[in-house]
């Protein structure tokens, strides 16, 4: 990445001029492109898509991240966001997202984020690397549900301030009538090409939750912790049932 604004504006018009054809940017090249089923639910230009919530209710209120060379970048006290269409049963979400060297925290308290599904459902984001914290509060973990294999975590994990990809598939818990899950929800959570959470289960919502209604449709929610996290390239195939 560049590091200032008023340097990617000239690099850019250099590489533009110089060559014709092909990818531009250096960062376009190692990012995936969605296939063509996907819905793009960021595409790197605005956040028309998207709205505010506080955290406890579905929001009405404009989205006010930052956007910039392709990525959303929280503003911590601004909120989480939420899609304003919602999505499910049964998703595959790819979500790419960038953390902040925060060398000074520990645990938690380093880069830290979270990508919701259908706002209920937390995969977490934070700072794994050479940073250790409760299991099930790892990144990739769900979060305060399921742990991610270790070893796996491992391989898998980059330092901060680099780009990392989520390849999350997702089958949201059916409910009966009174509430009660009838069917388990499954999880698979693949972190830069290896696989963290295998098909795990699970029968109850994450913490902060936007709601119980476990067997309906729902946003996909990023988290406000109130470090300077970014996001990219976000896009959804949903599933056959
Ligand atoms: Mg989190």
């Amino acid at each position: 990445m560049f590091g200032t604004t008023h340097l990617a504006v000239p690099a850019l018009t250099i590489l533009a001029i110089c060559i014709p054809a092909g990818p531009l940017a250096a960062d376009a090249k190692d990012s995936a492109q969605p296939p063509d089923d996907a819905k793009v639910l960021f595409a790197g230009k605005d956040l028309s898509g998207w709205v505010r919530t506080n955290g406890s209710f579905f929001g009405s209120r404009p989205a006010l991240w930052k956007v910039a060379d392709g990525y959303m970048e929280v503003v911590p006290g601004r909120g989480d966001v939420i899609t304003k269409e919602k999505f499910g049963p049964d998703f595959r979400l790819h979500v790419e997202f960038w953390l902040p060297l925060m060398a000074d925290k520990k645990g938690q308290a380093r880069a830290n984020s979270g990508v919701y599904l259908q706002g209920r459902y937390e995969i977490q984001v934070v700072d794994s690397y050479m940073n250790e914290t409760y299991a099930d509060g790892s990144v990739g973990a769900l979060y305060g549900i399921i742990a991610p294999d270790k070893e796996a975590q491992n391989k898998a994990v980059k330092p901060p301030e680099e780009w990392n990809t989520y390849d999350i598939t997702f089958r949201a818990p059916r409910a009966g009538t009174d509430g009660k899950v009838t069917d388990k929800g499954h999880v698979t959570v693949v972190l830069n090409g290896v696989t963290l959470i295998d098909d795990g289960t699970f029968d109850k919502l994450s913490g902060g939750a936007l709601d119980d209604k476990m067997g309906e449709s729902g946003p996909i929610r990023l988290q406000d912790h109130g470090c300077l996290v970014r996001f990219r390239n976000i896009w959804l195939q949903p599933l056959a049932k």
